[in-house]
């Protein structure tokens, strides 16, 4: 069998228009910013506190926050200046106000100490690398891992290295690096699949060594033919073909979903209430494998990422940009088409989050900016046609989390495993009653967490 396997999918899913318009839009690099604003809350787990205080001078590459806890992710300075204030801005996910930082920059962008730790050049000495990462150990790893701050660059911002080490009980054979991108708009990882493939596949490599499972396959949708191509001619280069196949699967949403993706790759169901590694498997995301490269082999931590800016731009791009950047720099980058937008959206049309101050900063979890023009059109009452419950890819019944969160009760939502719900807005975009299913839905689950932190 060749390393390219063609999957067919049951899933239904959604065909949605692509208005991936910058798919072919090579990455700009986004010039460091004069000050940069660091909130403490950019990870899935246990928020950081401040290991810096009003005054301090601070370098790039400089760790500025830190948790005890396990299921945390530290932070660290993206320029080299001075810390300005500490002050509270709001968290357009959750409208809840988290510490910040704001630094300001002295423009040298002077680097931490950098310890490279392998002086290796990419397009030469890749079998030498492969001998490194074979010796490294695995604990030493997962710490440069936790320590370069690394988390989910999908969106979902879950420690990278506590996903990296799940419980002896569960056995993992399977690693699937997931380079779907299905939300519409977004093209970030696919031009980090185009433009750092090597990276990737090193990352993905170094992820292989922690988790030893017996396959390893990279998923991209087949509307990304050009990502497929040379990605399996870099899988040659690298001769990583005796290990790594790619999956080339049908474009449909939310096919990256990791339950969508490992039944569709593995044939595999997670269970209800489940994570994927009940079922002996690991999804990572090819932003995350590229940042693992850079902070095993360059020593660098996680202090910039590729954002698509998108929608109504009159340049919309992909632009490497500093984790803490003010997204506005980027809205100014880009140029926004005032007369047709009335919503500026952190994250895909499907998933993203409002934006209603522009200097909130670039965090971790953020992949798009997009520009809309989206009335939102009156909400009707449910007509039971069960079109919601049909399209959830998590098998839920969106219908009866509306219903309940709208009569102000929470009873029975857990029993209904809202927990599960992974928001990918499906539920709403097919509702012919036009309602928000995906609100209620996060209301519903702040007022469970609300009811559990009493
Ligand atoms: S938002 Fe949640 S309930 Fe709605 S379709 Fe997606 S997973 Fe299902
Ligand atoms: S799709 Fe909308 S109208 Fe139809 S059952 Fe679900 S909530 Fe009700």
């Amino acid at each position: 069998m060749g390393i390219l396997i063609k999957k067919k999918s049951k899933f239904r899913g959604l065909h949605l228009p692509e208005n991936k318009i910058t798919s072919k839009k090579p990455i700009e690099e986004l010039p460091v910013s004069e000050k940069i604003i660091l909130p403490l809350v950019q990870n899935i787990g246990a928020p950081c506190s401040f290991l810096v205080e009003k005054g301090d001078m601070v370098k790039t590459g400089q760790k500025i926050a830190d948790s005890k806890a396990y299921v945390s992710s530290p932070i660290h300075s993206s320029v080299s200046g001075k810390v300005k204030k500490i002050s509270k801005i709001m968290n357009p996910a959750t409208s809840q106000l988290m510490d910040a930082a704001t630094i300001e920059s002295d423009g040298q962008d002077r680097w931490v100490d950098i310890e490279q730790v392998f002086n290796i050049n990419l397009s030469q000495d890749y079998r030498r690398l492969k001998t490194i990462i074979d010796s490294l150990k695995k604990e030493d790893i997962l710490t440069a891992v936790r320590e370069a701050g690394i988390v989910g660059l999908g969106g979902a911002a879950f420690p990278t290295h506590v996903k990296l080490k799940p419980p002896p009980e569960k056995k993992i054979d399977t690693l699937i690096l997931n380079g779907c991108e299905c939300e519409p708009f977004i093209t970030s990882d696919h031009r980090v699949m185009l433009e750092y493939g090597r990276q990737v596949l090193v990352g993905l490599y170094i992820i292989s060594r922690v988790l030893g499972p017996k396959n390893i396959f990279i998923a991209i949708e087949d509307n990304k033919k050009d990502a497929i191509t040379h990605i399996k001619d870099l899988i040659f280069e690298l001769t990583f073909d005796d290990i790594f196949k790619i999956v080339s699967l049908p474009s449909r949403y939310p096919m990256g979903a990791e339950k969508t993706l490992i039944k569709t790759v593995v044939d595999r169901a997670v269970p209800m209430g489940g994570l994927p590694m009940d079922v002996g498997v690991v999804v990572n995301n090819v932003t995350t494998a590229k940042a693992i490269y850079d902070a095993l082999i360059e020593g660098k931590p996680l202090i910039s990422k590729v954002i698509t800016v998108t929608g109504e731009f009159k340049n919309p791009k992909n632009v490497l940009t500093r984790i803490g950047t003010p997204i506005r720099e980027l809205i100014d980058l880009c140029g926004i088409n005032d007369d047709k937008t009335n919503k500026v959206i952190i994250g895909g049309p499907m998933m993203g989050s409002t934006l209603v101050e522009l200097d909130f900063p670039v965090v971790k979890g953020v992949n798009c900016v997009l520009a809309r023009d989206s009335r939102i059109p009156d909400e009707q009452n449910c007509i039971n046609c069960g079109s919601c419950v049909r399209i959830c890819p998590m098998n839920l019944m969106p219908l009866v989390y509306a219903r309940t969160v709208k009569s102000g009760r929470i009873d029975g939502l857990s029993d209904h495993y809202i927990e599960n719900c992974i928001e990918c807005g499906s539920c709403a975009y097919v509702c012919p009653a036009n309602i928000p299913i995906v609100g209620y839905i996060k209301t519903g689950k702040a007022m469970l967490a609300k009811q559990k932190s009493k």
